[in-house]
């Protein structure tokens, strides 16, 4: 598979929301940024504006989301911007926003994607390393979900998402394919929204989350099945899932090449499974062919 070129966007552009962790009001500026930059978060909030680069690095532990920090800086929420970003190919870009995390916008990450196509396209004279997974890769999580890596003859990268919660979940199994590509990430994907079971809720209202978020904004599953909203498609969750797993996997900073497949896995196995593909160091020339 050849090299594509490296991309920003061609100019500034804003979008605002509200946080679903502390209910700030926040601003996201998408800045242009020259090659082999990466994705660099930096808090204009903060004295002296520092930057966090949205990489492997500098990922923190959280509760089924993706944080990243540096040297006491951090940014929470990350994965659905990432998400945005990686789906439309922009490799190159500083993203500022004036709060701690980001918005949670409509639980999907299409108002991002609205803004960057609003923005426009630079292709850049670098090529993006591409990873060729060459063998079959797993990682087990912790909650027995499983992830798997492994060479396919298609181009690019394909993600299959099997979410099966068990018959008593409000939630049907369902399950998703879809090789990534702008077209796929806008047409099929980037519309997914975050979802959460009605009787999480009380639970994290009471670590003082979500304090403006209500069922309009996520969708919020109950024994009766979507609380004041509707479902913009069949398999909602599943792709929900898929856009969590790009924006996370956009940590490794280069383009992956291969077939995944995961079940009933979150955040910590998507970073977990980048990490080992990372260390195996699988990385190759632009000219690789999957297996
Ligand atoms: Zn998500």
């Amino acid at each position: 598979m050849a090299q594509r070129s490296q991309r920003t966007i061609r100019r500034e552009a804003t979008v605002g929301g509200v946080g679903f962790l502390t209910g700030a009001d926040v601003t996201l500026r998408f800045l242009p940024a020259p090659e082999d930059h990466g994705i660099v978060f930096q808090r204009v909030d903060l004295s002296g504006k520092p930057c966090v680069p949205a990489n492997l690095e500098h990922l923190t532990p959280r509760q089924r989301r993706t944080g990243i920090q540096k040297d006491g800086t951090s940014i929470d929420l990350v994965e659905h911007v990432m998400s945005a970003l990686a789906g439309l190919q922009v490799d190159n870009c500083v993203v500022q926003l004036d709060a701690p995390e980001t918005p949670g916008f409509d639980g999907s990450c299409r108002p991002v994607v609205e803004c960057l196509i609003d923005a426009g396209f630079e292709e850049q004279s670098a090529k993006r390393p591409i990873l060729a997974i060459q063998s079959h890769e797993q990682f087990v999580a912790d909650d027995g979900g499983i992830i798997r890596a492994q060479p396919f003859g298609r181009r690019g990268m394909t993600i299959t998402y099997l979410l099966d919660y068990g018959p008593r979940s409000p939630i049907p199994a369902q399950t998703y394919t879809v090789n990534v590509t702008p077209e796929s990430f806008v047409n099929e994907i980037c519309f997914a929204r975050t979802f959460i079971l009605d009787t999480e809720i009380a639970a994290l209202k009471s670590l003082g989350y979500g304090p403006r978020t209500t069922a309009k904004d996520l969708l919020v599953f109950t024994a009766d099945g979507v609380l004041d909203n509707e479902l913009r498609a069949a398999e909602e969750c599943a792709r929900h899932k898929i856009l969590d797993c790009i924006g996370d996997f956009a940590l490794i900073g280069c383009d992956l090449q291969g077939y995944f497949n995961a079940w009933r896995t979150g955040h910590n196995s998507n970073h977990e499974l980048m990490q080992k593909l990372r260390d195996i160091g699988q990385q190759t020339s632009g000219q690789a062919e999957a297996a």
